[in-house]
């Protein structure tokens, strides 16, 4: 092994669970905890893996997302979900830096991950890509051998362990190995769609990170490929992180264990109105947007 996971102790101890609130239809407020045992499931199992507190993202002077508090826990499926332009992607991509590629984009608070400071100024952007890996809606492999995409990113970290074992364990865990293990050399997009996106899973998952985040991954799928990208989701939580971006809201209820709400104010910032265990969010929300939303009456 040549690229050491650089993970630091957990030092965030699981917070108690607090008693859930009651229903209320106004002002949610911006502190939703995820992952911390507010709907009745064991507190003290979850671990955090990242913090957000009083994250607000800004495209120039457009405040796209406003003073977001949250926790994400460790081995488990969260999904964002709410309507078109919320800011669900701006905030999944504040967990890895990828927002820092885009020149007017600013944000204000705090996200620990593993109680590191993600934007501290010791912190290496690329190392936190390498940690916290990325897959998109459109799936997008190199025009390179199935095999070569793979290792690409493994490669570039300098890895010199054993690449076929490294190779094979990814495809692996991307359920793509047995459908393409008589054909690594030929060319990743001559893949169908489905299997494209289990192969960039598969590239993500080739360098070994902690958390992956998944925008829309299975939207650009047919229903068959949108279950299997489902289950794989489901399947990768028992060892990865797992943060998903979804318009799908039956993907958001089969596969995710927590789900985040979020909306939009007149000025188009969006914020948490509430999280929680899925089942909760989905059966017996506590505010009447999240149940406008769920309910398909708005959005
Ligand atoms: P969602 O994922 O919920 O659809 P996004 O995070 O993509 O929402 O977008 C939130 C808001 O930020 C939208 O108003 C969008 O137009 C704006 N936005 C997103 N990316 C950029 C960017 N690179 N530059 C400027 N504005 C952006």
């Amino acid at each position: 092994m040549n690229a050491p996971s650089t993970a630091t102790p957990m030092r965030d101890a699981p917070t108690p669970a607090t008693p859930r609130e009651a229903r209320a239809d106004g002002r949610p407020s911006a502190r939703v905890a995820v992952g911390q045992g507010a709907e009745g499931t064991a507190a003290g199992a979850r671990e955090t893996a990242i913090e957000l507190q009083g994250v607000s993202c800004y495209y120039g002077s457009f405040r796209a997302v406003r003073d977001v508090g949250l926790t994400v826990a460790r081995r488990e499926v969260t999904a964002l979900i709410g309507p078109s332009g919320c800011g669900k992607s701006t905030l999944l991509r504040t967990l890895n830096r990828m927002n820092d590629l885009v020149p007017s984009f600013r944000m204000e608070g705090r996200i620990a991950f593993d109680g590191q400071d993600l934007y501290g100024p010791r912190i290496d952007p690329v190392e936190v890509r390498r940690r916290v890996g990325m897959v998109f809606q459109k799936p997008n492999p190199f025009p390179k051998s199935i095999y070569d995409n793979v290792a690409f990113g493994a490669r570039i970290n300098g890895y010199r362990g054993d690449m076929h074992g490294l190779v094979e364990r990814s495809l692996r865990r991307a359920a793509l190995w047995n459908e393409v293990k008589d054909k690594l050399g030929q060319s990743g997009l001559s893949l169908s769609g489905g299997q494209q996106q289990r192969l960039c899973i598969a590239r993500a998952i080739a360098t070994e990170p902690e958390v992956i985040l998944m925008d829309e991954p299975a939207s650009a799928l047919d229903p068959r490929a949108t279950l299997q990208i489902e289950e794989l989701m489901r399947e990768l939580s028992r060892e990865y992180t797992i943060v998903v971006v979804t318009h799908n809201m039956q993907q958001a209820a089969r596969a995710s264990d927590r789900t985040v709400f979020m909306t939009m104010d007149e000025d188009r910032a969006g914020y948490v109105v509430e999280a929680g265990e899925t089942a909760g969010i989905f059966t017996n929300p506590r505010h009447q947007l999240t149940e406008d939303y769920v309910s398909g009456r708005f959005g």
